[in-house]
């Protein structure tokens, strides 16, 4: 057993930029830094399984300091790799940048951080009050804690609940999702956000042409980035405070009156992000759940956007005839060997259609229930932190120190990234993500 000043579970972008951040703000003590994946810094976002996957975000909004945004594009000079600043880059790269700064900030620590190599499999906190986290290969006692265990793995469709055959990939992140098809293979991906566009683009970049069909409840791909032209009208923000519906149709108006003007809409919803934690807090309980029953979808598609080129091969999939849209759900499977028949019901029609695939994908989304992660539960059992109440994580206080069950901030537990998806809904992107990891490293070590 050994014991450091701070014990940190996650080394992807969140654990990754709370560590490095603490060694470039002079942190004295010394941290453990849990980490599963073989590489520690580019988590799941930025390993990707195919090197033609880009950023959502533009190089120059990517670098994990919140007083240094363009940190990226700074490391991108110094490795001698050709890029445009504002441009979407690749994923792979970004991975690389990661990995490198927090290498850097290990070698500078003089020891003081350290990987371990190994899932973090239990936490507890002991009498003395000491954190206690097991992994297979060590056990460490902190008197803090950080969880930065980033997206979990998506759960499977009802309809799949049970199956364990080969042609169905539970993860989209396995080599499995992305081995490359022959030509025809009848591939389904359920689910149609970035995630699928992902697999979309990773199936079909060595110029395979199987048959892909995409299946999601509403149908709705994600809208694609546009930059606002030089007269773009300003959007006036709603006020937070108000209920769901005042927001949504202040929303729609402002798009309107943009796109009246010969502006883009997409600037009603970008000017939504700096207040969105705000917008959120003070929805009611029932206004969350609406949101999530009736708004999420098309929320998802205009505010996680894709770059044009992105958009283009899928329409120049469409256009080969190697890709179609679906709106409906899955009723039921047939597991026929190497083989599944799926059945699903079409939205608008009701019309219930069969087809044969060889591969299915399940592309629905990370889970955000704490119950995904046995090690979050047990932490919840013991009361030290606090499922949200639809399912999102954990409730935070707005530094992200973790909410305990008799509803008080924990002065040694803090959270970020996926995991405070209930308490600021904005809780995703790097932009965002780089402002918890500061709030953190501020509190650990105030100037
Ligand atoms: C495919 C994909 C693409 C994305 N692209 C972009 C983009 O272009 N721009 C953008 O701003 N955002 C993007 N995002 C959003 C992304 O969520 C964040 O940018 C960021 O990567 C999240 O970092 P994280 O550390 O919270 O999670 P992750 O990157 O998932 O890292 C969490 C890490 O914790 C480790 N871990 C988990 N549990 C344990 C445990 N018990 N013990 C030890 N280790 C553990 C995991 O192995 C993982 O490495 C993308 C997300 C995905 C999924």
């Amino acid at each position: 057993m050994t014991t450091h000043d701070l014990c940190i579970i996650g080394a992807g972008f969140c654990g990754s930029a709370v560590a490095a951040g603490l060694v470039r703000a002079g942190f004295p003590g010394s941290i453990a830094l849990f980490e599963s994946r073989v590489t520690p810094g580019p988590g799941v976002a930025y390993s990707p399984p195919s090197p033609r996957l880009l950023l959502n975000v533009p190089a120059n909004k990517m670098g994990m300091w919140a007083d240094d945004p363009a940190d990226f594009v700074t490391w991108l000079g110094s490795s001698g790799k050709r890029f445009e600043p504002a441009a979407f880059l690749p994923r792979a790269w970004y991975g690389e940048y990661l990995a490198a700064r927090l290498q850097e900030a290990i070698a500078t620590s003089e020891g003081r951080l350290r990987v371990i190599p190994s899932p973090a499999i239990a936490a507890d906190r002991t009498a003395a009050g000491l954190w206690h986290i097991t992994s297979e290969r060590e056990t460490v006692t902190s008197p803090r804690l950080v969880l930065a265990p980033g997206n979990f793995r998506p759960g499977p469709p009802a309809a799949f609940e049970n199956i364990a055959a080969p042609w169905w990939c539970p993860d989209p992140w396995t080599n499995a999702a992305h081995a490359p098809p022959r030509d025809g293979e009848r591939i389904l991906i359920i689910g149609s956000g970035l995630t699928m566009v992902d697999v979309c683009i990773s199936l079909t970049s060595r110029g395979e042409r199987p048959r892909l069909t995409v299946l999601s409840r509403h149908g709705l791909l994600p809208c694609v980035h546009a930059s606002p032209g030089p007269d773009q009208l300003t959007p006036v923000p709603p006020t937070p405070g108000q209920s769901l519906h005042q927001v949504f149709i202040h929303v729609r108006r402002e798009a309107r009156r943009i796109m009246r003007a010969g502006g883009d809409w997409r600037a009603a919803v970008d000017c939504l992000r700096p207040i969105t934690p705000a917008l959120w807090a003070g929805f009611s309980t029932r206004d969350h759940a609406r949101f999530m029953q009736r708004l999420r979808a098309y929320w998802d598609v205009h505010r996680h956007r894709v770059p044009a080129e992105v958009v283009a091969r899928i329409v120049e999939l469409k256009q080969r005839n190697l890709i179609r849209i679906l709106a409906g759900n899955v009723k039921a499977v047939a597991d026929r060997g190497p083989a599944a028949d799926i059945t699903w019901r079409e939205r608008g029609s009701g019309r219930l259609e069969t087809a044969t695939f060889d591969r299915v994908i399940n592309c629905t989304g990370a889970r955000t229930s704490i119950t995904a992660s046995p090690l979050l539960t047990a932490l919840a059992t013991s009361g030290h932190i606090r499922s949200e109440e639809l399912g999102l994580g954990l409730l935070t206080d707005p530094q992200g120190r973790a909410i305990d069950a008799q509803g008080q901030p924990q002065p040694t537990l803090w959270a970020l990234g996926a995991l405070r998806r209930g308490t600021l809904w904005e809780s995703s992107a790097v932009p965002e993500l780089r402002m918890q990891a500061a709030a953190i490293v501020r509190d650990l070590c105030p100037r």
